[in-house]
Parts: structure tokens; C-alpha cells; sequence
């Protein structure tokens, strides 16, 4: 959790984020038997490239200049591989994908996404997951899929305002 919260700050050592998401993503690749691909790890490197979410067509951009003949397919495909592995998640409401500082957890997606600097940061909580199952068992919905979005200002980005 600390970790993540180094998407609240600029200053932090982002190159270390950037390594520990690629140890753990091949730890967690060869613990599962799952091959991660040159291409795969080349896209995960790239949604890592920052804390903003990033959408599919700057991955495809970006892998362009590396294999000239990356697709829209190639690009998807890589993107649900990692999704399947947790290793990356969706923002809904950017259609944009960012880096699971926690792939070997439970998870309940849940982003606080600052409007100002980009920024997103994946929280747990399982209060919220409890509330919303039950709010839907209420009504005999089964829930499939789901995510919890909140935009917002980051408290560095806050901070500037007020200054
Ligand atoms: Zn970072
Ligand atoms: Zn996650
Ligand atoms: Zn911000």
C-alpha cells in the first residue's frame, strides 16, 4: 500500500516502481506457468511507464517504435493477457490501463483518479466491496464485474491550488 501511494507523489523513485512491476511480474508468471511474452513485458513496461492511466492507442504508438509492426490486435491482445494475470487493470471511465502495484491480491478495484496531474492510485477496501455485494444481493443481482472510480484532486495537486 505504501508503494502505491508514490502515485501521489512526483518526487518518488518511479525507475524502482517500475522494477519491482517487473520482478513480480515474472515471479508471478512462473509460479502460474504463464509465458511472458518480450511483447507482453514491453507492454506492461509501458503502462508502467507512469502513474496515469494510458490508453491503448499510446501503447500502440509508443510500441511502434520498437516493432514497426505492432497492431491495434497485437496491442489488445498483450492488454488481456495481463488483465487476466492482474498484472494490469482497466479504468472504465478513461478506457485507459494502469499497473496493479498488488497483482497477487484479492482485488476489488477501486481508483482515486486526480482530474488535475492524471494520476491514479488503486485502493482496497473492503468496506466498499462488502456495501456494494450486499446493496446488490438486496435487489438478487449478481454482480460480474464491477469497478469503483472516483475523480478527484490528489493531495499534491490540492496542495498547489491552495498555495
Ligand atoms: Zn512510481
Ligand atoms: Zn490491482
Ligand atoms: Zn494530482
Amino acid at each position: 500500500m505504501a508503494r502505491a501511494e508514490g502515485a501521489w507523489s512526483g518526487r518518488h523513485n518511479h525507475a524502482s516502481c517500475v522494477a519491482d512491476a517487473m520482478t513480480r511480474a515474472d515471479g508471478l508468471s512462473r509460479d502460474r506457468g504463464v509465458r511472458l511474452t518480450e511483447l507482453r513485458r514491453k507492454v506492461l513496461a509501458l503502462v508502467w511507464s507512469s502513474h496515469r492511466p494510458i490508453g491503448a492507442y499510446a501503447i500502440l504508438d509508443a510500441l511502434k517504435r520498437q516493432h514497426e509492426a505492432a497492431a491495434p490486435p497485437t496491442v489488445y491482445r498483450a492488454l488481456d493477457f495481463l488483465m487476466e494475470q492482474g498484472l494490469v487493470h482497466r479504468i472504465q471511465s478513461l478506457n485507459a490501463y494502469i499497473g496493479c502495484s498488488d497483482p497477487e491480491h484479492a482485488h476489488h478495484g477501486v481508483f482515486l483518479i486526480c482530474r488535475a496531474c492524471g494520476n491514479a492510485l488503486e485502493i482496497e477496501d473492503r468496506t466498499l466491496d462488502t456495501a456494494i455485494r450486499r446493496a446488490a444481493g438486496r435487489r438478487r443481482f449478481a454482480i460480474e464485474q464491477r469497478s469503483v472510480e472516483a475523480i478527484g484532486l490528489c493531495p499534491a495537486c490540492a496542495d498547489t491550488r491552495r498555495a
